[in-house]
């Protein structure tokens, strides 16, 4: 659904070429057609010579040092042997996902905070968000059988926020958008049926009548009761406490949800598909598998964990540019932003570096 985001023209420099029509974007795409972390970001860190993969190791804690109220690099266990190690470094970028980069924050520096390192404004772990899913509609679309899907371009159609945009007033706060595809029903769906000789083969090979679906994904608002917090009696395989969430969506979630199946229907009726139906699942957080919050950049260090430049208040030459920095979960899909946020910040560390600063 909407996987758009290929090279139109091959980057032989970069190891890249154009979409190959392979459908193997899930993979990652061994042709660098479509953009992912190992056909484009990995192998170009890796071609400065500047990049260790370790993907053994479990950072266990970031090490503060008080008196310089900075971080001096971190503490590792081997997840193999068992061992701990430690790295030292002038900056930390920590980009272990909302969730994680929270758990990592609230695992330093304890012997100063109590909550960990961040925790001073209180807001560390707070405002969990994630996008509202597990609903949508489906209808059929008469006629066009002449028609068939050819290539393997997996790309759908996305439906951008409407409500509460201009005149569009609604009984909540902010929107939604819909993903969605349409396509024709399998060449099995006859293979059940009792029949013989030619008919049944030609019923096999002919596909079936088109039909649309849609998932919708809904902003969730920051909240500070949705938090994770730290499980010291339940520990993990290493012997490290665990995350635990209490989260969840309320009163304006549910109300744009109703609103989310009312106008999917009405969108789908409205350009004559038939049979429009909403459907929709039970939703927890994190089943939109677009976890934010947990560590707010901001304004002020009373209010917020992170600065405008993504650095921890409490030790600025730590910089957290996943989805734990966002004060709001917008309703498009994050990792973008998050990218953006990262060289944004990676830029600003590097000319602060040069002047001496971190
Ligand atoms: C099935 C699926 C489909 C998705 N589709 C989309 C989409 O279409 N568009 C979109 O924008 N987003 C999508 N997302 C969300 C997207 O994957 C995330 O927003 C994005 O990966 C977050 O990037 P990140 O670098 O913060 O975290 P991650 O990609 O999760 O990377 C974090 C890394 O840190 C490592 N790590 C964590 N803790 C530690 C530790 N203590 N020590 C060492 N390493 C650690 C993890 O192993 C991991 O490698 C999807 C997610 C899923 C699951």
């Amino acid at each position: 659904m909407g996987r758009t985001a290929h090279i139109t023209e091959s980057r032989p420099e970069q190891g890249r070429v154009k979409c190959q029509h392979r459908d193997k974007c899930w993979t990652g795409c061994p042709f660098g057609g479509y953009f992912s972390t190992q056909s484009a970001t990995l192998p170009a860190a890796l071609k400065t010579g500047n990049l260790t993969l370790r993907p053994l190791s479990i950072v266990k804690e970031l090490i503060y040092d008080k008196d310089k109220k900075r971080v001096t690099g971190v503490e590792i266990i081997d997840s193999e042997t068992g061992l701990t190690e430690v790295f030292h470094s002038k900056i930390v970028f920590l980009n272990a996902s909302a969730l994680n980069s929270a758990w990592l924050l609230m695992n330093s520096a304890r012997d100063v905070w109590d909550n960990g390192l961040g925790s001073s404004s209180g807001e560390l772990g707070h405002n969990v968000m994630d996008h509202h899913y597990m609903l949508g509609g489906m209808a059929e679309i008469d006629g066009h059988l002449d028609k068939y899907v050819y290539g393997r371009r997996p790309t759908g159609f996305y439906i951008p926020r409407f409500a509460n945009w201009g005149n569009d007033k609604r009984d909540f706060l902010r929107g939604f958008g819909f993903q969605g595809n349409a396509s024709r029903s399998d060449f099995s769906r006859n293979a059940d049926q009792l029949g013989i000789g030619a008919s049944l083969k030609d019923g096999l090979s002919e596909p079936g009548p088109w039909s649309v679906s849609t998932v919708g994904f809904g902003e969730i608002l920051p909240d500070h009761r949705n938090k994770v917090t730290l499980n010291h009696d339940v520990k993990d395989a290493w012997g490290l406490p665990v995350l635990e969430m209490d989260a969840k969506i309320r009163n304006n979630e549910l109300k744009m949800r109703k609103a989310m199946k009312e106008d999917i229907v009405e969108m789908f009726d409205s350009i004559g598909l038939k049979n429009a139906t909403a459907w929709e699942s039970t939703y927890h957080m994190g089943k939109g598998i677009h976890e934010m919050g947990t560590a707010r950049m901001g304004r002020d260090p009373k209010t917020s964990v992170l600065n405008k430049h993504n650095q921890v208040w409490d030790a600025p030459n730590v910089f957290v540019t996943d989805g734990a920095c966002m004060t709001s979960s917008s309703c498009v899909n994050p990792s973008l932003t998050y990218m953006a946020l990262t060289a944004r910040a990676a830029d600003f560390a590097v000319e602060e570096l040069k002047r001496g600063n971190l």
